[in-house]
């Protein structure tokens, strides 16, 4: 048996995308750029896809340029907006304290070539102020990149009010909003954004492939050189059947975004009212603007990585916070940027889930996870301890 519940780091194909995926890889192999039958074949599917991409978040086929994923999103909108800003002496860059890394660690390559960066604070809700938005913006600020949804926490930012405060003070607008789309209802037009990275498989798509979003008239700066693909923004031999499958992936998702955020939404409620009852744990993140599928738990006087190591022996595929920091020994930043005491950010659980898992998978996880937590505690020093100082 494997409960599959870390779909914020990534997700299974779904079959819609898979069939969508196998004529491109079998008969439609051709290069989009090639004049010939088979290369012209690609070159519809590539565009019927741009088309798609484009229709699911209120854009226009313009406006959408494939990628290799989400971080590679990132950074070329990160960079553009950089590179626009500094032709006008332009070099101040605002986010948050929060941002996936392929932010975070673009905005620290930028600090190294002259700009600076604020990054604002997320408060114990994890949610940005727009105020605080609206008051760090100076003459010199070129661009301002807001998550729409945090990877770990979930909590949705007021990504629409930042925009609009942005186009008001003529401030390019980035929002990384990989965890939202698929999700959550995302409209470029609604959410105020001058650019926005997607990527396929946190919604059931291929890994490699994703969107970035940029409104018209801005001029995109290459990362990659080379051929003239993407209207010569983005140069290497299309993904095609990645994208042709992320196109499939997407309209899915939206088709049953309502019932599937419905249906995620009671299983994560299940696990709040299951697993809040642990003594000494606490939900990280604001409940009232939420990602259906993410919860992110704190227990005291344990370690993360021994409770996935157990859960997962049990049955339980989960995550201690972000993929990209396992390995790591320091808490999570997140967590960290939301004022968790370290001690405590150590003993985190997320659970992310997906329209495949079901309500029994959760019965089993609140029965499990406490089982867990207690054998955990029961040969914890640290867990002493504070039983200790209580009595
Ligand atoms: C997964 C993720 C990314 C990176 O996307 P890749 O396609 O894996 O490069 C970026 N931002 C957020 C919020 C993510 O969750």
């Amino acid at each position: 048996m494997t409960i599959y519940t870390d779909n914020a780091a990534t997700t299974k194909l779904s079959d819609a995308a898979l069939n969508a995926m196998l004529p491109l890889l079998k008969e439609s192999y051709g290069n989009p750029s090639s004049l010939h039958t088979v290369g012209q074949q690609a070159k519809e599917y590539l565009e019927q896809a741009r088309e798609d991409v484009a229709q699911a978040i209120g854009a226009s086929a313009k406006e959408i340029y494939f990628t290799s994923g989400g971080s590679e999103a990132d950074n070329q909108s990160i960079r553009t907006a950089a590179y626009l800003g500094a032709k006008k002496g332009k070099k101040h860059i605002i986010s948050s304290k929060f941002e996936h890394h392929a932010v975070l660690h673009t905005l620290k390559a930028l600090e190294q070539e002259g700009y600076s960066v604020t990054l604002l604070d997320v408060y114990e809700n994890g949610i940005v102020k727009p105020e605080d938005v609206a008051n760090a913006i100076t003459d010199e600020t070129c661009l301002v990149t807001i998550m729409t949804a945090n990877n770990e926490i979930g909590t949705i930012q007021p990504i629409s009010e930042i925009g609009k405060i942005c186009q008001e003070k003529k401030v390019y607008f980035h929002t990384d909003a990989v965890q939202a789309v698929g999700h959550i209802p995302v409209d470029v037009n609604k959410m105020n954004c001058d650019m926005l990275s997607i990527s396929a498989h946190k919604f059931h798509g291929p890994k490699g492939v994703g969107v970035l979003y940029v409104k018209k008239g801005i001029p995109l700066k290459n990362l990659i050189e080379g051929g003239a693909q993407e209207r010569g923004k983005r140069a290497g031999t299309e993904n095609v059947a990645g994208i042709v499958g992320m196109a499939a992936a997407l309209k899915e998702a939206n088709e049953s975004l309502d019932e599937n955020m419905k249906k995620i939404s009671a299983m994560r409620d299940r696990l709040i009212d299951g697993l809040g009852k642990i003594e000494r744990s606490r939900i990280n993140g604001d409940l009232s603007h939420h990602l259906p599928g993410t919860l992110n738990m704190c227990f005291e006087g344990i370690e993360g990585e021994s409770l996935l190591l157990l859960l997962d022996a049990k049955g339980i595929c989960a995550s201690s916070g972000s993929a990209c920091t396992s390995g790591s020994l320091d808490p999570s930043h997140v967590l960290l940027s939301i004022g968790v005491p370290v001690e405590i950010a150590h003993g985190s659980l997320r659970l992310s889930l997906s329209e495949y898992n079901t309500m029994e998978e959760m019965n089993y996880i609140v029965d499990t996870v406490p089982q867990v937590v207690s054998y955990l505690r029961s040969i914890s020093p640290v867990w002493e301890k504070i039983t200790k100082e209580e009595k």
